[in-house]
């Protein structure tokens, strides 16, 4: 049985980007870019004012001050607007607004409210400081600069500085098509009346808005049963559509052959089946070609540590990023912990931050598998190392936040 490292590695291994596509740049929002994103121009594109004011030759109000104040003549004025620039003739002044393009000839901006504005001339009271007011042509960016480097997710900002510079397209791994396909004859959807001996399928909305979270916003959920030609022509028809297939449950020893068996006869080729980690050891992980399975055990807290630890790092590769994750630190346990179990244990938690002893966690009460209310409380997973071990309180272990805290 592999460890948690091990399975990881493995996983990684199997992933392929996507292939990148152009898209509008309102789309890339989340993605990440194929190839480093360059300037092809200087920014600012010319030099304009940063204030509502007058540009100035220096050299004319080397003797400004209160007691010798120095007007000059106007000249013109400028806006924010298209238009050939204008030349400030020696010995006179220009009006500007904020983004106005400088005046040639022009080395300082003085603000409106630091002069006194006559019909026809200003009068001016002290000497700018060189380039004073003047948001310089190329000071922020030049040209050939990498905006955004590849491996990198965008944000709302880069989306922003990408439109500064006049790209309205971006080249970015686009999301894996993701199908989810959930079986036990025991489930039920929400909303849906319950019979006795069903339970209403947690996993499937879980898995969905992480997803979503990760930038897969169109995954697609079917629900399979405990049927394995019903499973195994779902599987099938699914591998076609998508990049990645996820089957929840019937992958633990009691129900073995009925995923097993389906990817066996779709020739799904198995990487590994259980890992050496509680919960989620009866994790199955194949591929097909390009295409990516990974059979989740049904526990909706197994399903779940499962997906932070392998099928969000696969996806994440896919997609380009740098740093697939997960994103490991470290932190002090608050109180004593055990893990009795001979597997690694991805424990649910809360972190939070110690004045100045870094990271302190805590466990959330009810760790089964089955329960979902101690992940809710939790903000974390924290890596106890493989037992029978007790860790003492204040001892330093691994923990990773969780990706939607
Ligand atoms: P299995 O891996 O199929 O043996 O399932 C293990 C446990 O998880 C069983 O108690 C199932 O009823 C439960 N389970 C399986 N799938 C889901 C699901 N989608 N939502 C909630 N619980 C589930
Ligand atoms: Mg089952």
């Amino acid at each position: 049985m592999l460890q948690p490292q091990e399975a990881l590695g493995k996983v990684l291994d199997s992933v392929r980007t996507v292939k990148p596509e152009q898209v509008p740049l309102a789309d890339a929002c989340c993605l990440v870019p194929a190839q480093d994103v360059k300037a092809t121009e200087a920014y600012p594109f010319f030099s304009n004012s940063s204030m509502d004011g007058y540009a100035v030759r220096r050299d004319d109000l080397e003797s400004a001050s209160p007691e010798t104040p120095v007007t000059l003549p106007l000249a013109g004025e400028v806006r924010a607007a298209p238009g050939e620039s204008l030349e400030l003739p020696p010995g006179k002044t220009i009006r500007i607004m904020t983004g106005g393009v400088l005046p040639g000839g022009a080395d300082a901006v003085v603000r409106r409210e630091d002069v006194e504005e006559k019909p026809e001339e200003v009068v001016f009271y002290k000497l700018p400081a060189a380039g004073s007011y003047i948001n310089r042509c190329g000071e922020e960016i030049s040209a050939g600069m990498v905006l955004w480097p590849a491996g990198r997710q965008i944000n709302p900002t880069v989306l922003g500085l990408l439109s500064t510079m006049g790209f309205d397209r971006v080249t970015v791994f686009p999301p894996p098509e993701i199908s989810i396909i959930t079986t036990g004859d025991e489930l039920v959807a929400a909303g849906k009346p319950r019979a006795e001996g069903q339970i209403y399928d947690s996993i499937s909305p879980i898995l969905v808005s992480c997803l979503e979270h990760a930038g897969v916003s169109n995954s697609r959920v079917l629900m399979a049963g405990d049927d394995p030609e019903g499973l195994t022509r779902t599987i099938r028809a699914r591998l076609e559509e998508s990049d990645i297939v996820i089957t929840v449950g019937g992958v633990s020893v009691g129900d073995y052959d009925l995923v097993m068996r389906s990817m066996e006869e779709l020739g799904v080729e198995r990487v590994f089946w259980k890992v050496m980690q509680k919960p989620g050891k009866p994790l199955f992980f194949g591929r097909r070609g390009k295409k990516l399975v990974f059979g989740l055990p049904g526990n909706p807290a197994s399903a779940l540590v499962c997906y932070l630890l392998y099928v969000l790092p696969a996806i994440r590769k896919m997609m380009g990023f740098e740093e697939a994750g997960p994103c490991w630190s470290k932190g002090r346990l608050a109180k004593s912990v055990s893990n009795n179990d001979s597997r690694t244990c991805f424990a649910r938690g809360i972190f939070s931050r110690e004045t100045d002893e870094g990271f302190r966690l805590e466990t959330t009460v009810g760790q089964s598998s089955y329960m979902l209310s101690s992940f809710a409380a939790a903000n974390a997973l924290i890596e106890l190392p493989p037992g029978p071990i007790t860790l003492d309180a204040g001892q330093r272990v691994n923990f990773m936040q969780l990706p939607w805290v």
